[in-house]
């Protein structure tokens, strides 16, 4: 085994990471992993509540994943996108069967930004019209209209790359855009608010609305009660391609296989990756209703990938679709957040003066820190690094030390893990969030 010194050497020599100052960053080496645990060189043992980039759902190392990856890898590693394939036929049934109403076809892609990518060129040629609407506060992918399309400061330095995206602001109870004072209203002035843009834009100019169902890395942000309806609705009304970002919340990070299964809402399009297959191999994809498809009936489309349907990624999605059914995954999940996160977190919140607001679903949590309830000053403002952002890396240090591997962004801890969790190893992990967040109260 190549020692640790080396793999640090070689890291620091050669690998350009994503979305780093190259002389400012230490990545830990991670030698193996297991469930719900991960292990660095001189053995560490960390608990997973982050599942890398909310994309372990079926957490580390699945036996049964890694031996159907290995069974496809020596009959058939890759093949062409153009040629009909087991697996992909296979795979693309299954997410067919499990995506609501007629969204029967998928496009497959290696991740969630072509994916979404992908999801907008067929609203576009399926409308006749170019522009996308999507929410501030929301992360779409780092490709060229991906990232335009995201509302967060990712975007930023990345402009300007594609044209034709518009933003529009989702709902937020918690920081209310519209200073709502009820999640009912807040959705009323939501759909208000999308309604006045769309009118002000030119309702023939708009070829989508893009949003993520249960916004991710910009904070768990359930939708309120009617939001997902009336944007329906208001698609339906101002023939708008409505499309659904599951690339994050899907395949049971919600306690349901899509998201939008909790509130029964049927978008045109689904976009997918992550949880898929739990990132053991690249793969995202579109989920294309009828109605779309229809579109490229006799007109071809025009996009494609090397890998798209790749063989051993779609049997990784297979297996990992069957292991979810037989294991009753989804099922786990969502019972984890109704009987155990949701409960503890509302605890650890009335414990911490630094809790502003726990909120989420399924092993899909976030708690957001704060200085002040009252005002409900963010423990560090907006888009914080360098020493503004200590308090948070104070409270990420403090469960590092304790053996929990945090996911933390800007003012918020996200309870992220594995949907395979047990029981007690989430308990574990909560009772050490529960001693870390003393050190965010000391700056409260
Ligand atoms: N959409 C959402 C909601 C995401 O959370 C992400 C990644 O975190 C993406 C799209 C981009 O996916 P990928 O990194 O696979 O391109």
């Amino acid at each position: 085994m190549t020692s640790e010194s080396q793999v640090r050497a070689d890291d620091r020599a050669h690998v350009f990471h994503s979305w780093s100052a190259q002389g400012l960053i230490d990545p830990l080496p991670v030698e193996r992993a297991s469930g719900s645990h991960f292990w660095d060189y001189s053995g560490r043992k960390y608990l997973d509540f982050s599942s890398q980039l909310v994309n372990i759902n079926i957490g580390h190392q699945h036996p049964r994943l890694i031996e159907a990856i290995q069974e496809q890898a020596a009959r058939l590693a890759t093949i062409a996108p153009a040629f009909a394939n087991d697996k992909r036929g296979e795979a693309a049934r299954m997410i067919a069967e499990i995506a609501p109403a007629d969204l029967n076809k998928v496009f497959f892609t290696n991740g969630g930004a072509e994916a979404n990518e992908n999801a907008i060129r067929m609203a576009r040629l399926h409308t006749g019209r170019h522009k996308v609407l999507s929410t501030y506060r929301s992360y779409h992918g780092s490709t060229a209209t991906a990232i335009t399309a995201t509302g967060d400061p990712r975007r930023w330095p990345n402009e300007p790359v594609a044209i034709g995206v518009v933003h529009f602001w989702g709902p937020y109870p918690y920081r209310s855009p519209f200073h709502s004072e009820s999640p009912e209203q807040e959705t009323r002035r939501a759909l208000q608010h999308l309604r006045d843009t769309i009118v002000f834009e030119g309702p023939a100019t708009v070829a989508a609305i893009l949003l993520e169902t249960v916004v991710g890395t910009n904070g768990i942000l359930v939708p309120p009660p009617g939001y997902l309806a009336g944007v329906r609705e208001i698609c339906d009304e101002f023939g708008i391609v409505f499309i659904a970002d599951e690339v994050m919340a899907g395949f049971g990070r919600c306690g349901e296989w899509f998201a939008v299964d909790r509130w029964g809402v049927a978008p045109d399009l689904i976009t997918f990756a992550k949880g898929v297959n739990s990132g053991y191999l690249p793969l995202g994809g579109v989920v294309i209703s009828d109605e779309i498809a229809e579109t490229f009936r006799e007109r071809p489309f025009p996009g494609g990938l090397t890998y798209s349907g790749h063989p051993l990624a779609c049997a990784s999605a297979v297996a990992s679709m069957q292991i979810f059914k037989e294991e009753g995954i989804v099922e786990h999940a969502r019972a984890l957040g109704d009987d155990i996160i949701g409960p503890s977190l509302h605890r650890i919140a009335e414990k911490h003066p630094s809790v502003g607001e726990v909120r989420g679903l399924g092993v899909f949590w976030a708690i957001e820190l704060v200085r002040d309830r009252t005002t409900r000053e963010p423990l560090v403002p907006f888009n914080a690094a360098g020493p503004a952002a200590a308090p948070m890396n104070a409270v990420a240090a403090a469960c590092k030390e304790r053996g929990l591997w945090p996911f933390v962004h800007f003012n918020r801890l996200h309870v992220v893990p594995p949907c395979t969790i047990t029981a007690e190893e989430l308990r574990e992990g909560l009772a050490i969030l529960d001693e870390a967040l003393t050190v965010a109260d000391e700056y409260s």
